[in-house]
This record gives C-alpha cells, structure tokens and sequence, in this order.
C-alpha cells in the first residue's frame, strides 16, 4: 500500500539513531559512554512512586477528564503562580502525556497552513518536523557565542519576521546549547512578540534544571501571559521521563482547544499517574534537591576535562543536562572535515558516544564552526570521568 505523502514531511529525534548505533557497537563487548540521549539514570523519587502505586491500587484505573484529573491542576496552577508571578487557575492547564505532545498541540491549535514559525536551530528537532508535518513554513533562527554562554541572535529573528510570521518557538534554558537568556534578551524578545502580534511556545522543560539563582520565564514580562503557551514538563526535575505527563498552560480558549484535541487523541492522560504528579508537587522535595545535585557534580566533571583538552572550547551552563563544545579546532587538528566520521571515529576509538549539531538542525548560513552535545543525565560521574579521559586522550594523541 502507497503510504500518505505527509509522511515526506515528518522528521524525527536523530538521537536516537545514535543510541542504536552505539547499542550495536556495545554488542561487539565494547564499553560504551552514554552522551548521546537525554535521558536520566537516577530512579523517580520514592514518595512520587507510592502516590502513583496508591493510586492505582485504589482504583484510579478507569478513564479521567481530558483535561486532567481538578486537583492536579489546582495545585500545578499554583505552583507556576508561585515559580512565574502569574495569575493562572485550573482553566489554564490541560494535562498531557509528557511535555512533548504540547508542541503538536500548539501548532494545531494555532498554526494555519502557510504560516511562518520562528524556531531555534540548533534546537530540539521536533519543532521543525512539526511545523512542517502540519503545514507551517518553519524559520529558524540561531544563536552567537558570547564570553561564557551563547545568546539568541536577535538580529536574525528581527531579519526573518515577516507579515507571515504568527508563531515563536522560545526555549529558555536551551536543548542543545544550555543557553539561557539574561532578562534583557527575554524583554527584546517580549518588545518583538508584542510588535509583531506573535504567540509564543515557552518550551519550558529545563525550567528547574539550574545550578544558581531562580529562573525567569518570558511568560513573567509585562502583557506576555495573554501571549504565550507554557510546555510544561515533569520529566527531567523529577526523573520521571518513562511516565509520560506534562501540561499545556496558557489562555483558557487555547486551553479548551487542547483539551479538544486530547478527545480527539489519547482521551487522556494516564489516570493513577497524575496522582504521583501532585505528590511530586506537593509533597517532599528531597528527590528533585538531589537530583540537581547528582547532576551539578556531573556537569561539574564533565565540563572540567573537556574544557582541559586541546581544540576545544566548552562554556558551563548554569542550566539544563547539556555541554555544547566547539570542536572545529580538535577536528581540524585530526584533519577531519565532517561531523559524522569525528563521531563515529570517537565512538569506535574510545566508545564515548555524542550527538552533533546536525542532529538538532542543519547548521545556519553564517555557521562556521563545529560543535558537539554530550548529555550527562544518564551516566555517572566515575564514567564520565574514565570516558572523558579517554577522549581527551584520543583528541591529543
Ligand atoms: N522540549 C525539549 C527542549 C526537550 O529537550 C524535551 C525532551 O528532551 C522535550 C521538550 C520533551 O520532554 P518530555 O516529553 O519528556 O516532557
């Protein structure tokens, strides 16, 4: 049978591509350095576990609104009021299964076909594939090395809005740079979305993913409430990305149209699950606090060694699980010209395995240097440490 021809315009997460490249390689007996996906390694906290277990036992077993089940979106409204300084209720959150499922759900409700989507490239690929998958014409803009993070290059947004142009693609604290806007860059942002009548996505999945100081959301910015949809995401500050939940936060029309589409869709979300939700809201902190720990320590190592080695420059982000080194220099030095052989060459030679920019978009006109992303969620200190050695070893060689 044919199959649909929308099917030409479906992307996908390349990443994992790369994870079943380096299981195959880890089948001939070799050891492997887990950088490439971003999942976490550190089981869910143990309360969030019993609320779920509890709930399920108790008959929590049977279909809920499509919304979410009232009190888990009670009490996710207040605590985003609390972290944002806004003013949302239960009427502004429909629970989904994962943070992923808002950006479909976004463009959906928001995106006619023809209309121009500003997105982030590097970025996560789904926004692009989506886009495109329904209909949208995606744009991307990209990012500048600063001193000690990279910045959003605002002057490539202001070049490629256009009378078109409807939607941003704003992700604060960013997959795969780790860039997080400082608050001026978050009101040029905001001036442009209210100039230009755009509605943003705030991909907010690595919101509580930092190491210092409180987090700031565009949402936050004078007359951005009514502007924006919130992806929110359980995933990463309580390792619970196996569970799949997550929320849509914004405006009450948009809402409802959401709410709409999960009829349409899942029905909803895993029932017993959105209890271990509330309790990872409302109950002890303890699991997230280590969690940021146990990944600080991480980041701390990792960025210690690669930023020891010759060829290759790496900030320290404050935020996300994510280093986004340059490694034109080291690539220049192996007298390696593409990005697929310098992976594939690392893993092979030292079993370290990592993404590269192509898997987070093809690289902007202007680009002309070479990067690489290792995730540090799902492996552990003494294995970064021994991976990283050997690749630092392998580079200088
Ligand atoms: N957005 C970004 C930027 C991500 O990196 C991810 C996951 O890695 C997601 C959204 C989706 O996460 P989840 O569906 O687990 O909430």
């Amino acid at each position: 049978m044919e199959l649909a021809r929308r099917l030409d315009l479906l992307g996908t997460e390349t990443a994992f591509a790369v994870s079943a490249e380096a299981r195959e390689y880890a089948l001939t007996g070799a050891k492997v350095y887990p950088f490439h996906l971003g999942d976490i390694n550190i089981p869910t906290p143990e309360n969030i576990m019993d609320a779920a277990i509890k709930a399920l036992k108790e008959g929590k077993t049977g279909y809920c609104s499509n919304y979410g089940i009232g009190e888990l979106r009670e009490v996710l409204a207040e605590d985003i009021n609390r972290s944002h300084g806004t003013h949302y209720t239960l009427d502004n959150i429909a629970i989904q299964p994962g943070g992923k499922p808002v950006i479909g759900k976004f463009l959906l409700t928001l995106m006619n076909s023809g209309d121009e989507v500003l997105y982030p490239n590097p970025g996560y690929p789904i926004y692009e594939s989506l886009i495109r998958f329904y209909g949208g014409k995606a744009i991307p803009y990209g990012f500048k090395e600063g001193e000690n993070n990279f910045y959003l290059n605002i002057d490539q947004i202001k070049k490629r809005l256009t009378s078109r142009t409807k939607l941003l693609i704003f992700n604060n604290y960013q997959n795969p740079t780790g860039a997080e806007s400082p608050h001026d860059e978050l009101l040029q942002i905001a001036d442009l979305v209210k100039e230009n009548n755009l509605f943003v996505l705030s991909d907010e999945s690595y919101y509580d993913i930092r190491y210092e100081g409180a987090p700031e959301s565009i949402v936050s910015l004078p007359d951005m409430e009514d502007r924006c949809l919130i992806l929110y995401s359980f995933s990463k500050k309580y390792a619970m990305t196996g569970w799949r939940i997550g929320a849509s936060v914004g405006p009450k029309y948009i809402i409802d149209n959401i709410a709409k589409l999960n009829v349409n869709d899942e029905s909803c979300t895993n029932h017993f699950i959105q209890y271990g939700a509330i309790e990872a809201l409302t109950g002890d902190q303890s699991g997230a606090v280590k969690i940021i720990e146990t990944f600080r320590k991480r980041r701390d190592k990792a960025h210690e060694i690669l930023s020891s080695i010759r060829g290759i420059k790496c900030f320290k982000p404050n935020a996300t699980f994510y280093l986004f080194p340059d490694v034109t220099d080291a690539m220049k030095q192996m007298g390696l010209a593409d990005y697929n052989s310098f992976r594939l060459e690392a893993l092979h030679k030292t079993g370290v395995s990592f993404c590269t920019r192509l898997h987070f978009g093809m690289p902007l006109a202007n680009e002309n240097r070479y990067y690489i992303r290792f995730a540090y969620s799902g492996i552990n200190v003494d294995e970064i440490e021994e991976g990283l050695i050997k690749f630092k070893q392998f580079l200088e060689q």
